[in-house]
């Protein structure tokens, strides 16, 4: 993985229902998608050869290009199964997989009624670092200078490029100051999300984490709010201002790259590496890697 730039690297790419060889996955500069952000796409990992939740990740990709107005022309099946191929392909057992779909070259300007739609599928190794003595210390995160837009300013449920300008953006400027990722909020002034990943606090023994009412409601942030469920503790879905975080003893993050990540501070509050921590971090690395039924089996 060091350092090798992602459009020099080998294999095959699933591109417009073809496997073809990763150096000749390209698309044209006068591509909407590029220009004007009608683009969508997923992120989802394989554990052990198995993709994790790879039909709701492939229906979340069917919805998000409806949020932006255009339909994606392969079946979620056909997604599926070229997700299931490509790592087959690849001989890929623990690795990251992106699909992305985007609006073609036939019209370049803010109308692109009729354009083409694409969609691409690449995979590439990801070893799953479950180190929890380095994971256990917790991760600092910055309070980012953007918000989350209002519902009325943008299609807030998709996973679209567009939306992560500004992730971007709070991203860099974090990491600018030695933190390693920035704590949201949205339009109203609420606890919203960090950059790429779902928020979760703990107090009292008790899980309490922002509606998702402008910003993605994770895959994995529903998984762990069914895995704490499964365990007894309450979670607590509601609004949360950021003066609240002072009095919050735990924090984590939820997505399908940060599995479930401790937080150890954001911006002048500080949390614990606490057991309700712990244990969803272990609860979720066994769900993972437990071995999914096929769907022939069900
Ligand atoms: N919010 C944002 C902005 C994200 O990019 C992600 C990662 N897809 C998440 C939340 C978490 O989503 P998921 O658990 O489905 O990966």
């Amino acid at each position: 993985m060091a350092g090798l730039p992602f459009d020099q690297r080998d294999g095959e790419i699933w591109f417009d229902g073809k496997f073809i060889p990763w150096a000749d996955a390209k698309l044209h500069v006068l591509s909407h998608g590029l220009h004007y952000a009608s683009c969508v796409f997923e992120g989802e990992r394989a554990y052990g050869g198995q993709i994790f939740k790879s039909e709701e990740h492939t229906k979340r990709l069917h919805a998000s290009a409806g949020e932006l107005g255009f339909v994606i022309p392969w079946t979620e099946t056909q997604i599926n199964e070229a997700k299931e191929e490509l790592l087959k392909r690849m001989n890929l057992v623990d690795a990251y997989l992106r699909p992305v779909a985007w609006r073609g070259s036939e019209m370049m300007g803010v109308s692109a009624q009729h354009n083409t739609i694409h969609l691409a599928i690449a995979a590439w190794e990801w070893p799953s670092y479950f180190k929890p003595e380095e994971r256990l210390k917790g991760i600092r995160l910055d309070l980012a200078k953007y918000r989350r837009p209002d519902p009325q300013t943008a299609p807030y449920k998709s996973k679209a490029a567009g939306l992560y300008m500004i992730c971007t953006l709070s991203k860099h400027a974090a990491e600018g100051k030695g933190y390693a990722d920035a704590m949201m909020l949205d339009w109203r002034g609420q606890v919203a999300e960090a950059t790429g990943a779902n928020v979760f606090f703990i107090k009292d023994g008790q899980i309490h984490t922002p509606k998702p009412d402008c910003f993605l409601d994770g895959i994995t942030r529903r998984t762990v709010i069914g895995l704490a469920r499964d365990r007894g503790i309450e979670v607590i879905e509601r609004v949360i201002m950021p003066e609240e975080m002072e009095g919050f003893e735990q924090c984590f993050l939820t997505g399908t790259a940060a599995e479930v990540t401790p937080v150890s501070e954001i911006g002048p509050y500080n949390f614990q590496v606490g057991e309700i921590t712990k244990t969803l971090m272990e609860d979720y690395d066994a769900l993972v890697r437990a071995k999914q039924p096929s769907p022939a089996a069900v």
